[in-house]
């Protein structure tokens, strides 16, 4: 089965020229909430701005998302095509993360009513804030969800990749308090919170910790003036497995670093660690897997399960009991000025999805 090309080329142009960083995804909601209806959905939108759209089939219902949100910068966005492929103009991202996977989602649906073709109930959630922590799978109203199996439309890679395994991430907020003095008079008065601070992220491992565990300390702030000893630093650092007993391990190596620094400084130490997600992992042998899998053997698609090091809603509808997996919609460099996706692409992803909804 068919899908229509230039509509969804049409289609991912006029969504990728919306712009929609998050907390602004007002006006997409505007445009993407007709064009489901004209497809046949039922179409809410929850309290917490999540798009659910529901479609009828015959069948176990599937869950089908992809997020309405885009990092920054998009501030005079602008399309440009070279060679089949589109990009922006290099000044700003391209939002191909993740309105290629709303623009398949829309053509696939419209494709299939169209067709008149047989498929399986579908419930499209579009889901805000995606970027910011899952923030919207997180809020989801889960009532309206029926489907025990689900899709996200959120990932790069050749079309048939699959990801089957994602990872734990913990997120670590540090305060360190020493001691303010003045650094020309008095400096053995105070207590460096930047050295404590340096201290610490200097014993710590950082980076790829193993093959499925990695650690970072992505911001720092502190101190006010060059002649006053630093009282105050923040840290935020983050670990992320798909195994949470090394995940574990690995904050608790952080955690210490920053103790053991601050007692030898005397400076207060204050680590505030919050779980943003958990990991999951699937098989070939789990039911979505398995669908997803044989919808690309009969397109000539080569599967290619894999396992992922980002987070996305797939973890958060797991986390809630709705088996899913990320699937590739042909974008690459995300959250870049040179991200990019072929048209090609985009196509083959729209009729993988048709070809999955058919069931
Ligand atoms: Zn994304």
């Amino acid at each position: 089965m068919l899908v229509n090309k230039d509509r969804l080329i049409a289609t991912f142009r006029a969504l990728v020229e919306i712009q929609s960083p998050t907390g602004q995804e007002a006006n997409l909601i505007s445009y993407v909430v007709p064009r489901l209806e004209s497809a046949g959905a039922r179409v809410s939108v929850d309290s917490g701005g999540n798009v659910i759209a529901k479609i009828d089939g015959a069948g176990e219902p599937i869950l089908v998302c992809s997020h309405l949100d885009t990092v920054m910068p998009t501030a005079g966005l602008k399309i440009v095509e070279r060679n089949g492929v589109f990009y922006s103009d290099g000044t700003t991202i391209l939002g191909a993360d993740d309105k290629s996977g709303i623009a398949v989602i829309l053509e696939a649906v419209e494709s299939l009513r169209e067709q008149q073709v047989p498929h399986l109930p579908v419930e499209v959630v579009l889901t805000v804030a995606e970027e910011v922590g899952l923030v919207g799978a997180k809020t989801l109203d889960y009532s309206q969800i029926v489907a025990k199996r689900g899709l996200c439309l959120d990932t790069k890679g050749p079309i048939g990749t699959i990801i089957v395994e994602g990872p734990s991430q913990v997120c670590l907020d540090v305060t360190i308090v020493g001691k303010a003095a003045h650094a020309g008079m008095s400096p053995e008065k105070g207590i460096s919170s930047i050295v404590v601070a340096a201290e610490a992220i200097s014993s710590m491992p950082l980076g790829r910790i193993d093959e499925e565990t990695t650690a970072n300390v992505g911001m720092i702030q502190g101190g006010t003036a060059t002649n006053i000893i630093p009282e105050k630093t923040t840290v935020a650092g983050e670990a992320r497995s798909r195994d949470e007993q090394k995940l574990e391990a690995q904050v608790d190596c952080m955690v210490r670093a920053f103790q053991v620094a601050g007692d030898r400084h005397g400076a207060t130490v204050h680590v505030n660690v919050e779980h943003v997600y958990r990991a999951f992992h699937l098989g070939p042998n789990d039911e979505i897997v398995r669908m997803m899998s044989e919808a690309a053997r009969k397109l000539g698609l080569p599967a290619r399960m894999e396992a992922g090091g980002g987070g996305s809603d797939t973890n958060i509808f797991n986390e809630r009991g709705i088996q899913s997996v990320n699937v590739s919609v042909g974008y690459e460099d995300p959250h870049s000025t040179s991200e990019h996706i072929a048209v090609d692409d985009l196509v083959r992803a729209a009729e993988l999805l048709v070809a999955v909804l058919k069931g």
